[in-house]
């Protein structure tokens, strides 16, 4: 990572994962890990390198290697992943070689970043330990997760506690370098500004291979405040629900109030109620918060003693919920043991759920069980951000982002984990967005529309609800940077045929 001063501001330029990880698959008759390995020794650079680099299927690290890639462990079993090779690209020349010769022998491809490389250098979470280590002022606008790679969180978008102050992490991006569909390594002046403005939000893996991205710090005072406060049904919860879905997109943008919603033992034995826990961040320290608070949110009734003055990357612990004091170096970490299957879902609300619809929700959220809720306010710098500045198309008028979340460990729970997360976002479609339902890109789901077949029909039904309007100029750089459609997948954008 290299830091340097600038008009201003501090730009880090940030090599995203020099170990990104292709997986390509095919179903040809000639072994096609044979002549994958036949092709790259003309393009990988000499001696050429094999160990640590290209896993085969008949190699015995090959699964071990494919499942440490693989997060979820829904998709984690060789039928589901099935590629013939996985490259773990160390420089731009192996995802060059990889992209040339994978084209040629028409192998497909998928790309992962998500902290799979081994140096580290693609976690959300080092290149925030990273800035910390240069700088108290200074940070960046994206999630909090530990294990995030940054080359599919940033393309996708980027949430995070910073955004109603600064926005998402793609509206902090000032240049990428990418390798397209015929091998060419290219920076935001060569690639054009359409296709740079198509890999900021509207998901890397449809367009090309990105190997880096030069960000823009943003401004933060040295001590922000946290809060963490549950309150059950019991304890009013309803009601400060209904008054946070007033104020918390209308506040001051150094405030950060998430909602998260989950279950509880209810006060008599045997009985559930729902939980609702309000985690923040404040930009300022703990006097100016109260003074805000009482203003503007008193029926919290937050005090000094909720509040924990920390530097911003503490806090990155803290919204993690990491127990107080743990160090920094956690961020370096990351426990390749903890697999869990998992589904995520989204939705955008723009008018305030009602005391009745809010009830309703809580009754279906006790009958699930173990699917939680967390409702993120927009507002300040998100209001202000026009639609088509980025594909990311969700902003003046969203008051909060709902994402659904279940997690399991063993695999026979998974069909009534799915069937609880879908009853509770069919429980809220009355109060989210309609025509249509719009949907958040980082937080993939295959139930809202897929296109196996590159069907362009197919394709506008999850587009209109990930890009709404964007989804037409994302057809349009699409079919002029990959007319072949060499990079897809599932919920790709597809090129512009009627077919
Ligand atoms: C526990 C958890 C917490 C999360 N928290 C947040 C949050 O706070 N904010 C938020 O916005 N999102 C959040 N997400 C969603 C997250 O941003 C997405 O899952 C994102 O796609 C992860 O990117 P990755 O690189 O880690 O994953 P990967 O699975 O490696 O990649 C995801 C997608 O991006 C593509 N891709 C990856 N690397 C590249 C590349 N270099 N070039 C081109 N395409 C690439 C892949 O092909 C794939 O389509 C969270 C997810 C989880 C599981």
């Amino acid at each position: 990572m290299k830091a340097s001063r600038g008009e201003g501001f501090v730009l880090v330029q940030f090599f995203v994962f020099l170990a990104s990880v292709l997986s390509v698959s095919c179903s040809l008759l000639v072994d096609p890990a044979e002549l994958l390995l036949h092709c790259l020794r003309d393009y990988f650079p000499k001696p050429y390198p094999l160990s640590g680099i290209v896993y085969l299927r008949n190699s015995s690290s090959f699964q071990p290697v494919v499942q440490s890639y693989a997060r979820n462990s829904r998709f984690m079993s060789l039928s589901n992943l099935n590629p013939s090779a996985v490259i773990v690209a160390k420089n731009e020349v192996h995802v060059k070689g990889t992209i040339i010769c994978s084209k040629k022998i028409s192998l497909e491809i998928r790309i992962r970043s998500g902290g799979h490389d081994s140096e580290g250098l693609s976690y959300v979470s080092k290149l925030y330990y990273a800035i910390a280590n240069a700088t108290k002022t200074y940070a960046f606008p994206a999630g909090v997760c530990t294990t995030m790679g940054a080359g599919g969180h940033f393309s996708g978008g980027g949430y995070g506690n910073l955004m109603r102050k600064y926005g998402l992490s793609v509206d902090n991006i000032i240049d990428a370098k990418i390798v397209n569909a015929k091998g060419e390594i290219l920076d935001r002046k060569s690639m054009g500004e359409d296709l740079f403005w198509a890999i900021r939000g509207g998901g890397g893996a449809s367009f090309g291979v990105i190997l880096s991205w030069k960000i823009k710090l943003v401004l933060i005072p040295e001590q922000v405040t946290g809060f963490s406060v549950s309150k059950t049904l019991e304890q009013g919860a309803t009601a400060l629900v209904g008054k946070w879905q007033q104020v918390a997109d209308a506040i001051d943008d150094d405030l950060f109030i998430r909602v998260q919603i989950s279950t509880a033992n209810g006060t008599q034995r045997g009985t559930k109620t729902v939980q609702v826990n309000f985690i923040a961040l404040f930009l300022g320290q703990t006097r100016r918060l109260l003074s805000l608070m009482s203003e503007s949110f008193p029926e919290l009734g937050l005090q000094e003693k909720d509040c924990i003055e920390m530097s911003w990357v503490e806090s990155v612990l803290f919204y993690s919920r990491m127990p107080n004091g743990t160090s920094i170096d956690f961020l370096l970490q990351r426990d390749l043991n903890t697999k869990v299957y998992f589904k995520r879902k989204s939705d955008f609300v723009k008018e305030p759920i009602p005391k009745e619809g809010l009830e309703a929700v809580w009754e279906k959220v006790i009958e699930a069980g173990d699917v939680w809720m967390s409702w993120n306010p927009f507002g300040g710098m998100m209001a202000r951000v026009n639609e088509s500045d980025t594909p990311f198309p969700h902003r003046a008028g969203i008051k909060f982002m709902v994402q659904y979340g279940a997690s399991w460990l063993a695999q026979n729970a998974t069909k009534t984990k799915l069937d609880q997360i879908e009853a509770i976002y069919d429980a809220m479609a009355p109060y989210v967005s309609k025509s249509p339902r719009e949907a958040f890109l980082n937080y993939r789901d295959l139930d809202i529309g897929v296109n196996s077949d590159s069907k362009f029909f197919k394709a506008e039904v999850y587009g209109s609800k990930y890009f709404k309007n964007n989804f037409g100029r994302l057809v349009r750089v699409k079919a002029a940077v990959d007319p072949d459609n060499f990079f897809k997948n599932e919920q790709s954008i597809p090129t512009l045929s009627y077919n």
